[in-house]
């Protein structure tokens, strides 16, 4: 068995990359069902940046707990509007100020935006993985989604900017929180980066 520890403690995260990286032999593992403990500040001014520290962070816990490396996957993601010059970015969890409080990011991203028109409005949800082996080798993937960002809060599927985010795809006549989780993961940013790293590490001989 290859164990790949996932550096978060988000158990709808460990789902999803487990079901798209179903190597054979491969099992996954977050942070709390190996006893570690990591939570390193993420300063970095990129996904990839804030997704390498997390990985590397959760490697060397492991490696100080079991005395050896073992594989590790983190990610990072975040939503950039192009009328805001990017932001939220890496900071999309704490926009408002605290640390993921949704209904006061989406808020601000409301207020921030103003009534721009819809053409006005374009927007992405970026999602960054990280990957180490156990012998040290990166693999990076990255993925997107492409939409605007809306006028009101609709749905109550998802987490986070979903209520707002109208994808491209659905010629923004749907949020992406009106939609069920597995079809978010079949568009999503974070589906797309996994789909890409598993054809990556599937090309490495996973
Ligand atoms: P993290 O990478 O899980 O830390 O996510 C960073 C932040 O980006 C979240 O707190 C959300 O605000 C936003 N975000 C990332 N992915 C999504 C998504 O799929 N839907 C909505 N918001 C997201």
């Amino acid at each position: 068995m290859k164990t790949v520890l996932i550096a978060t403690n988000n158990a709808h995260k460990v789902s999803e990359i487990s079901t798209a990286l179903n190597f054979e032999g491969w099992e996954f593992k977050t942070l709390r069902d190996m006893g570690l403990v990591s939570d390193p500040e993420e300063n970095a001014d990129s996904f990839e940046g804030n997704g390498r520290i997390k990985a590397k962070a959760a490697r060397a816990a492991a490696q100080e707990a079991l005395g050896r490396p073992v594989a590790v996957l983190a990610d990072d993601s975040g939503l950039e509007v192009d009328a805001l010059d990017g932001a939220p970015g890496v900071y999309s969890s704490r926009y408002a100020g605290a640390d993921g409080d949704d209904a006061a990011n989406n808020a601000k991203l409301l207020r921030e935006l103003g009534d721009r028109p819809l053409a006005d409005r374009a927007a992405r949800f970026v999602c960054t993985l990280v990957f180490i082996d156990e012998d040290g080798a990166e693999t990076v993937a990255r993925g997107t989604i492409e939409g605007a960002i809306g006028f009101e809060e609709r749905g109550s599927e998802g987490f986070g900017y979903d209520p707002l985010f109208l994808p491209d795809a659905y010629e923004s006549a749907r949020t992406l929180a009106e939609v069920s989780q597995k079809e978010k993961n079949g568009i999503s940013h974070r589906g797309n980066a996994l789909r890409r790293l598993r054809d990556a590490l599937a090309a490495q001989g996973a």
